[in-house]
């Protein structure tokens, strides 16, 4: 099953002298559980690849779908609701609120739906998260790495098919960043979330199952691992 896909996608931004084209034609699929990292040079694409499968942004030409849904063409509200209900997201500068607690932030995507956290789903989320009492500090009070975690908890926390997650380690130091990537790797292990990964980051290949190379707005190099977890 795939949980995401993007059928000849091609992404031009700008016109005339300023063009810029930054998809040329990409295929590719995600398929569900599986952590896919997306690599390359600065500038190749990755960026406005994630931004056009998450509905962030539109395609020039192609499509794109999550799940069955056919993203391409949706209304802008089709769109909120896809993102809303579907899709979780993490950004390099985490995006919490800072007047909110940790846990505040875990539930605040639920809030916004209206939705009831699942109790058991919910536990199994808090421990991976591994914060301890520190689930009641707010942002500030967090390391860089714990923010992280508590971004990336909260992109899982309403089950989305997939969660797209922009140089989450891009801040961090490389044990901080160990630990955000050993969160997003034990959540595909233990709730068989989907995952797309844009990364620079050297040390993120070893936790993908799958790693995609994009230079110039195609993919150019694909690299499938076998994971400690998939040998089991
Ligand atoms: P990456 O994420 O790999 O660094 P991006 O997807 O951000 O690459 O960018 C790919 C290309 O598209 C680059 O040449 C970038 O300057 C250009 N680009 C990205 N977003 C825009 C935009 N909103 N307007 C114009 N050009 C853009
Ligand atoms: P990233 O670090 O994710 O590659 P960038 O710093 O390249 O992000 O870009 C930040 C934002 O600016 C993105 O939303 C991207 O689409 C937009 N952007 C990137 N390049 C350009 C550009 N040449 N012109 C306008 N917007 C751009």
């Amino acid at each position: 099953p795939v949980a995401a896909r993007a059928t000849d996608v091609w992404k031009v931004y700008g016109a005339g002298e300023a063009q810029v084209v930054a998809l040329r034609g990409v295929d590719v699929a995600f398929e569900r559980g599986q952590l896919t990292a997306v690599m390359g040079p600065s500038g190749s694409g990755k960026s406005t690849l994630m931004h056009c499968l998450a509905g962030l942004d539109s395609v020039t030409r192609g499509h794109v779908q999550i799940g069955d849904t056919r993203v391409t063409g949706l209304s802008d509200a089709g769109l909120t609701r896809l993102r809303r209900d579907r899709i979780g997201f993490v950004f390099q500068q985490f995006n919490l609120l800072p007047t909110l607690t940790a846990e505040e932030n875990i539930l605040l995507p639920l809030a916004i739906a209206g939705r009831k956290p699942d109790k058991q789903w919910y536990e199994s989320v808090i421990a991976t998260v591994g914060l301890g009492d520190r689930l009641r500090h707010r942002p500030s009070q967090l390391s860089g790495g714990q923010q992280q975690r508590v971004a990336c908890a909260r992109a899982l926390v309403a089950r989305p098919q997939v969660v797209f997650a922009d140089e989450p380690t891009g801040n961090l130091d490389s044990r901080s960043g160990a630990e955000v990537l050993g969160f997003l790797r034990d959540s595909v292990r233990d709730f068989g979330q989907t995952i797309v990964l844009v990364t620079h980051d050297p040390n993120a290949a070893g936790y993908a199952d799958r790693v995609i190379f994009l230079a110039d707005g195609r993919i150019v190099d694909e690299m499938r691992q076998p994971t400690s977890d998939a040998v089991l």
